[in-house]
């Protein structure tokens, strides 16, 4: 692996500084143990496995890390966040770097995953919870695939994971509240 930045340069610095800020957790903590790694359910598919993604954030290797697919295949699980006998929340630090590379326009190694998330984010915001029937439509027409998985529709309607009637939320304005917050702190930080 050729690592490009010394740990010392102010960019090297500044990706740690960035990713401390907005995860809230110490990044040199993490002493490379590999406990994460070793209860990652989906480490197996992942092009650098959590405690290589811990190491190089460490290193500053902000393009090789906000390049790669670990960041959009995580799933939240927080089994590596449980695991971690420094109590990193490594969790937290994938949901940093996912939001970082989303400002900074990553989204290459995981396309769909990228478009998913912002397929859910738009769908809360406006029903105040999922319309899971939308969410796929929306998806689907994004994507470029307008019929996949059609199959499975009208036996998941019949099993009721999937309802017709568009969600009706009280809190829906204070969902609005949280999304309009997010959007001034955005603006703010621009
Ligand atoms: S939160 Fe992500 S990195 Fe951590 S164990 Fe789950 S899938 Fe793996
Ligand atoms: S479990 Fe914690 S200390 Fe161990 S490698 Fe992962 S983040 Fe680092």
């Amino acid at each position: 692996m050729n690592l490009s930045a010394d740990l010392t340069s102010a960019a090297a610095q500044e990706f740690v500084r960035e990713i401390e800020e907005s995860s809230g957790e110490d990044i040199a903590a993490c002493y490379q143990c590999g406990k994460c790694t070793a209860g990652c359910p989906l480490a197996f598919a992942m092009d650098l496995d959590p405690a290589r993604v811990m190491r190089l954030v460490q290193l500053g290797q902000r393009e090789m890390v906000l390049q790669s697919h670990t960041i959009w295949l995580c799933a939240s699980c927080e089994t590596c966040t449980t695991r971690c006998p420094q109590e990193v929340d490594v969790a937290r630090v994938m949901d940093a770097l996912r939001r970082l590379a989303r400002e900074e326009g990553y989204t290459a190694a995981e396309r769909e995953v990228a478009l998913f998330n912002e397929n859910f984010l738009r769908n809360v915001c406006a029903r105040g919870r999922v319309h899971e029937l939308e969410l796929v439509l929306r998806q689907n027409l994004r994507s470029g695939h307008l019929f996949r998985d059609a199959g499975k529709g009208p036996l998941m309607l019949a099993k009721g994971k999937f309802s017709l009637r568009v969600p009706k939320t009280k809190e829906v304005t204070a969902i609005w509240r949280i999304f309009e917050n997010l959007e001034k702190r955005r603006g703010e930080k621009a």
